[in-house]
């Protein structure tokens, strides 16, 4: 396709090519649309060296919405999207510039500092633990005799459960807060900014919890997909694995959930695009963990089709260019997918038992997006995955049986690790020895 076929051309920002490029540009193929690629890194831009790409500050965003409307002048656009948290506040900022629909920056920058977030959903009255900010010099013994427990320490600005730790008294607090301060002087980390020199501590919010995939059109949000989590996610540290769709809640949990929602996003006046968020159960409602201004992470999203088997891309892509939607009714089967841990630090070797697992009944693939050889780090340091395996079938409890048991065919051998790194520096496991785990 050339760009005069296209009446749209969007620019996808990238800080790295994270697993939902591909999804992305594969939905802009089938949508005739024109993509240019936006990112910092050369790595990333050279990767598309047969496409549109563009420099641009991610860093410095006043630099970076500079560098996107002169790339427009030349190239109108039709949409900015930002493709990970990282982004979509540069996106937000650079569709304000150009005239387009687009968030609120200060909105997407709430759902992007856990501090904000949860000053802002305490303000408007909707069910919030205590909370109280941290510098990473304050004095961890003075907090911790502070602090009421069981609590949640976390960075504010990092994802996929990274630096996210439960402590239950003094003891695991000062562990914690230690163990956090030590993540926040990584270099991918440092380069965030001033973000990265505080912790948050919240009260722990027990329950079940569930995640709400949905796309806002102005005030009214349509919920795409209620995922249960059906692993116990009780810490210390929250290992995203199992998510399940449709949801077995009762119908009255289910719109609570949704109301719930609905007023965090108000709060945050967040309206258009996509949203996920991540919501905890119990007696007393629906706790609102975290509300994203983007999409469900990782390769997730190809758990969801919609009408006749459209991506949740091409739905985010075709709202975002006020393309025509068919239906946004999800399929009628079940499905879900399994994030896999990784279970220990050390250099990912071989993965065995793949055949077997991806011929479970009810398994549509498994995929292993780690390559062999690299160095692999568990939480609370890492955050990333093994891999994802994705099942379907006639009910939840089905695709869920299928996701468990195709994970015990896969045997994961990891070696020893390379070098010193901040995992190891924690765990001191044995030397010289390669395990394998399921
Ligand atoms: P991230 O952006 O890294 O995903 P979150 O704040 O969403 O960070 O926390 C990750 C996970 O940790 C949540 O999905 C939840 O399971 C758990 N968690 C976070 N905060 C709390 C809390 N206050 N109470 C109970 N669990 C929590
Ligand atoms: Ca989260």
């Amino acid at each position: 396709m050339t760009d005069r076929d296209s009446q749209h051309r969007l620019l996808l920002l990238i800080p790295t090519i994270s697993y939902r490029v591909a999804d992305f540009l594969d939905a802009a193929y089938r949508l005739h649309v024109a993509v240019a690629v936006g990112s910092n890194q050369r790595h990333v831009l050279e990767a598309f060296a047969d496409g549109r790409t563009v420099t641009i500050d991610f860093l410095d965003p006043e630099k970076g919405v500079r560098e996107i409307c002169a790339y427009a002048r030349d190239h109108p656009l039709s949409a900015v999207l930002g493709v990970d948290e990282e982004t979509t506040v540069l996106a937000a900022k650079a569709s304000e510039a150009l005239g387009l629909a687009h968030n609120a920056p200060e909105s997407v920058e709430a759902t992007a500092n856990k501090f904000r977030f949860r000053t802002i959903l305490a303000n408007s009255g909707l069910l919030t633990p205590p909370f109280s900010l941290l510098t990473v010099d304050a004095d961890p013994q003075r907090a911790a005799r502070e602090a009421t427990y069981p609590c949640v320490l976390k960075p504010l600005m990092l994802s996929a459960s990274r630096g996210v730790i439960r402590a239950d008294d003094p003891h695991q607090f000062i562990i914690a807060f230690n163990r956090i301060t030590r993540i926040l002087e990584q270099p991918d980390v440092v380069t965030l900014g001033d973000t990265a020199k505080y912790i948050l501590v919240e009260g722990y919010v027990p329950g079940q919890e569930v995640a709400l995939e949905g796309l806002l059109d102005g005030s009214r949000l349509k919920v795409l997909a209620l995922f249960d989590k059906p692993d116990p996610l009780e810490g210390p540290f929250f290992e995203e694995t199992i998510y399940v769709t449709p949801s077995r809640l009762p119908e009255s949990w289910q719109s609570r959930i949704t109301d719930a929602t609905l007023q965090a996003v108000a709060a945050l006046g967040l309206k258009d695009g996509p949203i996920h968020a991540e919501l905890r159960l119990n007696d007393q409602g629906a706790w609102v963990i975290e509300v994203g201004a983007r999409s469900i992470g990782g390769l997730c999203s190809r758990a969801l089709r919609f009408g006749a088997g459209i991506s949740l891309e091409e739905l985010i892509l075709s709202h975002v260019l006020g393309l025509p939607i068919e239906t946004m009714a999800r399929e009628h089967k079940a499905t879900g997918v399994m994030m896999i841990p990784i279970p220990q630090a050390g250099v990912l070797e071989s993965v065995g038992g793949l055949e077997a697992a991806r011929r479970v009944s009810g398994v549509d693939d498994v995929t292993i997006t780690i390559p062999m050889g690299q160095e692999v780090v568990p939480l609370p340091e890492g955050n990333k995955y093994l891999g994802f395996i994705f099942a379907r079938g006639d009910s939840p409890e089905a695709v869920e049986a299928a996701l468990r048991k195709s994970h015990h065919c896969l045997r994961f051998r990891i070696g020893p690790e390379l070098k010193q790194n901040i995992a190891q520096s924690y765990r001191h496991p044995p030397e010289g020895r390669t395990t394998t785990t399921q």
